[in-house]
């Protein structure tokens, strides 16, 4: 039996992570059992689908390494919308579904809560299709459903408990639990791995599989992503799509091999391992199913890891969008014309060693392209202190009788400034900073200066020091 997974998002919103981990977690199984993996698109639900989710959908897929043309699909579930009416019909004659034409009102007024579900009242009474009229799976009244679940073993729900569940709406259009299941049928799907939140779903889906006579799928219900306070990762509360991550420079092969540690781990104590050992170790029934906390600062941490194991090149080319502003990734402040990629590429090695996210690396390089510095006030206000004026007039005239221009004679020029004022480095480094960066904190000063130039440099002391008269 070949297997067949699939991963099967409703195209209604950003890319969640947690989906983005189901996914991946598809696609490491199908490779690993020689399977394959699907990609079902779920876009019945009219009113929420846009088009431009699904484009999403598959773009995010592609960055995290599930590439088009690669899987099958995407297969789109309302173009199915036949065989999940067919679906309902063999039910339906079969004596497995009925239709009823119970309003919510009347079935909560009969069992005097709006809790407790459907009653079974038109279960015997032998209505005919008709408008308006829901057809509801009858569900056994005797017997358990036995869920083989390759993570949580084999949950039991007894099927006395299980209301007879609507399975088409009351204008025929089957609901989520019908056409889910129909589709995995069509499909040939052999293996659900899906989200923790869909485990209430499986014991009716199974029992819709057995209805229909078809040997049902393995399970695998992968556990809930959470926040630090241990809720649910939501989209209007949590920062959780894929593509935010993404345009703010995590990189693909970081967040693959973070979102694969919720709630696992590879062999001997690691955390940062190659792909391909995870591809190799991973195994579903080690994922752990308690609730799996998706801990950003781990994951910048993470990332700037993996952005320090690029080799310089790779992380110029990276970084490449942030600079250009390229794709979905805002404008940097200068203009296009203004860049320069040598310049770049000279302070590129001292900036991959400072940054966790690419983004980052704006701010890190912006004096160099700007005609001047955005100055930040606050740190202005920090590093300009009395004397500075002083200071920064000693420095001009001496880096202005510098005869060669380097970092290691920059270094040595005002640190001899400084020690003529009974100052270190450091502090003598600040106003200097400032007045060329605009910021106290940023790349090593002397390597920036070199880069940056005698004329602009010169030029911008000199503009600091004209505002501290
Ligand atoms: N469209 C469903 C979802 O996004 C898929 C459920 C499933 O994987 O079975 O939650």
């Amino acid at each position: 039996m070949t297997v067949r997974v699939r991963f099967a998002p409703s195209p209604t919103g950003m890319f969640h992570v947690g989906g983005a981990r189901s996914a991946l977690q598809n696609w490491i199984y199908a490779k690993q059992q020689g399977g394959v993996f699907v990609l079902r698109i779920e876009d019945t639900d009219a009113a929420r689908n846009k088009p431009e989710w699904t484009e999403g959908i598959l773009s995010a897929l592609d960055w995290i390494g599930i590439e088009r043309g690669s899987y099958e699909g995407p297969h789109f579930q309302s173009e199915y919308a036949g065989e999940h009416r067919a679906a309902a019909a063999r039910l339906h004659e079969s004596g497995r579904a009925y239709y009823c034409d119970c309003t919510r009102e009347a079935v909560q007024a009969r069992t005097g809560s709006q809790y407790q579900g459907y009653d079974g009242f038109c279960r015997d009474r032998g209505l005919p299709a008709g408008e308006g009229r829901a057809l509801r799976f009858r569900t056994p009244d005797e017997g358990e459903t036995v869920v083989v679940d390759l993570i949580r073993g084999e949950p039991t729900f007894e099927n006395k408990l299980i209301e007879d569940f609507v399975i088409a709406r009351g204008d025929g259009s089957p609901v989520f639990l019908l056409a889910n299941v129909v589709d995995d049928m069509t499909m040939g799907i052999t293996h659900v791995i899906r989200a923790e939140e869909h485990l209430p779903n499986t014991p009716k889906q199974q029992l819709l599989w057995d209805a229909l006579g078809v040997k049902p799928p393995i399970w695998a219900h992968v556990p809930v992503v959470v926040n630090e306070k241990r809720q649910k990762l939501s989209k209007r509360r949590d920062k959780v799509a894929l593509e935010a991550f993404r345009d703010e420079g995590y990189l693909a092969a970081a967040m693959r091999n973070y979102l694969m540690l919720l709630g696992w781990a590879p062999s001997g104590d690691r955390e940062i391992v190659e792909w391909s050992v995870i591809e190799q170790e991973f195994r579903l029934a080690e994922v752990n199913p308690s609730p799996a906390f998706f801990d950003e600062k781990k994951l910048r941490a993470f990332n700037g890891e993996y952005i320090r194991a690029l080799g310089v090149e790779e992380f110029v080319e990276a970084c490449r969008p942030w600079l250009t502003g390229t794709g979905t990734i805002a404008p940097p402040p200068w203009q296009p014309e203004e860049f320069d990629a040598d310049a770049f590429a000279a302070v590129a090695p001292l900036a991959q060693t400072r940054i966790a996210l690419l983004s980052e690396i704006v701010p890190n390089v912006d004096f160099l392209f700007l005609a001047a510095p955005l100055i930040d006030e606050a740190a202005w206000a920090k590093a300009m202190k009395e004397g500075s004026a002083e200071l920064l007039d000693a420095a001009l005239a001496a880096f202005e009788a510098l005869e060669s221009w380097d970092a290691e004679t920059l270094k040595s020029t005002l640190e001899a400034v400084g020690a003529e004022r009974g100052l270190k480095l450091g502090k003598a480094q600040a106003p200097v900073r400032v007045a060329v960066t605009g910021r106290t904190v940023g790349l090593p000063l002397f390597e920036s200066l070199e880069v940056l130039g005698r004329e602009r440099t010169l030029s911008r002391l000199r503009a600091a020091r004209a505002r501290l008269v």
